[in-house]
């Protein structure tokens, strides 16, 4: 059922409450905790912009890192605090706790359109115990409340879920911000009725950690493109030799699962063709972790068996070919998962191609691009393209238990319109 969103509240002087995920990357440099990457700062400006100028009191909550419970100083959100000030060009106010009588006076004294972060959330074990003392201490601020952090939504925390149970059962709202809402849109509304040809290209290491989505996406597909790593799995439950690459042998009964369910439900259910392989050599050096570093020798690419002293790392150029013309041809896509190890230039190629020709059949064909979520989002941005598809989504487990069809607590804890 739909949700509400933030354009269906009148918060004027309300205590808004708002989950956001400023789970940013930082950097120690000198002694000081400086911010890497503002995007997911960035991306909440127009929920938050939105509910200042409709006269609510924002209170934010967010976690940041792993502090397992502790005040540790390193993942404290105050840098985050004065990076957002600047952002939204507005004073934002930070407590150094997120719960307890200061938080309660602070919020006391805000008037509609002041901004108030709260300390990293995580400082409680409480929080991802969903612990529901912790959740009224949450909640004692929020009359109204908002999740924007899709990437967090699939797990059932205070201040994910906890909170948002309280307010509704106080007869509060509890409504989607502008990221969620996009989020749901594409992710969800967009793939229920898609328009066809609707093209699924899946890629990344494991069968194992896609077969959901692979299982739902069948029913509503018309091609499923697969890549990355995963292929090899399917190339081996075909007794094709896949040498020395990452498989999964204990899967090949689900990749042949998949495929029968393709054939029955008429998908067009595509694999590599061709693989560029390299033969690994032991380098006789150490990594960081004190692992042997293998140099990736007599790069090349082969179609059939795959040598016992090889491994493949990419699709190969026919593939790239044939994929790109189906892609260009679609009117639906969703992307999850590179085509290879594209993090190494040497086998970029077959990735960069896909996300050029989902970018061609975006901008040519009118195509509706969705990506995934997680290191397809990384490749597109690497390859400049982030700005001409229609939606990346900014969550990494999170997207892929959406696109499974899972119920997200986060989620099912807003209220229906
Ligand atoms: P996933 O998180 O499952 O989407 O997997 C993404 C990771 O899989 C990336 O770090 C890729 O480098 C890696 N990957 C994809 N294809 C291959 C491959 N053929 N060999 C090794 N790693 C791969």
């Amino acid at each position: 059922m739909a949700k509400l969103t933030i354009r269906d509240l009148n918060v004027r002087g309300q205590r808004v409450f708002i989950r956001v995920d400023f789970n940013v990357p930082m950097e120690d440099k000198n002694g000081q905790m400086v911010i890497n990457d503002t995007t997911r700062i960035v991306e909440t400006l127009p929920t938050l912009k939105f509910l200042i100028e409709q006269g609510g009191k924002l209170i934010l909550t967010a976690h940041l890192g792993r502090p397992k419970g502790q005040r540790e100083t390193s993942m404290s959100l105050r840098p985050v605090a004065v990076k957002l000030a600047d952002l939204l060009g507005c004073n934002v106010a930070f407590a150094d706790d997120c719960i307890g009588e200061k938080v309660e006076q602070t919020v006391g004294i805000m008037k509609p359109g002041d901004v108030l972060l709260l300390e990293n959330v995580r400082y409680y074990n409480e929080e991802e115990k969903n612990d529901p003392a912790f959740a009224e201490k949450l909640a004692k601020v929020a009359d109204v409340y908002v999740n924007d952090a899709f990437g967090a939504a699939h797990r059932a925390h205070a201040s994910t879920e906890g909170v948002a149970r309280i307010v509704a059962k106080r007869g509060g709202q509890c409504a989607a911000g502008l990221l969620m809402e996009r989020e749901l849109k594409f992710l969800g509304e967009e793939l229920e009725k898609p328009a066809r040809p609707f093209v699924v290209i899946l890629g990344g290491a494991k069968v194992s950690d896609k077969i959901k989505v692979i299982d739902r996406l069948l029913e509503k597909a018309d091609t499923i493109l697969i890549g990355g790593a995963m292929a090899y799995t399917f190339k081996l439950a075909h007794d094709v030799k896949t040498g020395k690459s990452l498989i999964e042998p204990d899967h090949k009964h689900t990749a042949l699962a998949a495929e029968a369910k393709a054939e029955k439900l008429g998908v067009n259910f595509q694999l590599p063709t061709d693989t560029v392989i390299a033969t690994p050599v032991d380098s006789g050096k150490l990594n960081k972790k004190g692992k042997p570093v293998y140099d990736l020798t007599n790069i090349r690419t082969i179609s059939g068996d795959i040598p016992d002293d090889a491994e493949g790392f990419s699709i190969g150029a026919e593939t790239e070919k044939n994929y790109a013309a189906i892609i260009r041809g679609a009117k639906t896509i969703l992307w999850n998962g590179p085509m290879g190890m594209f993090e190494d230039p040497r086998f970029a190629a077959g990735t960069n191609s896909v996300a050029q020709a989902v970018v061609d059949a975006t901008q040519n064909n009118g195509a509706v691009s969705i990506i995934g979520g997680g290191d397809s989002v990384k490749a597109i941005n690497k390859a400049g393209l982030g700005s001409k598809v229609t939606f990346m989504s900014t969550g990494g487990g999170a997207s892929l238990e959406f696109l499974e069809g899972a119920v997200m607590p986060g989620v099912a804890a807003l209220s229906d319109k």
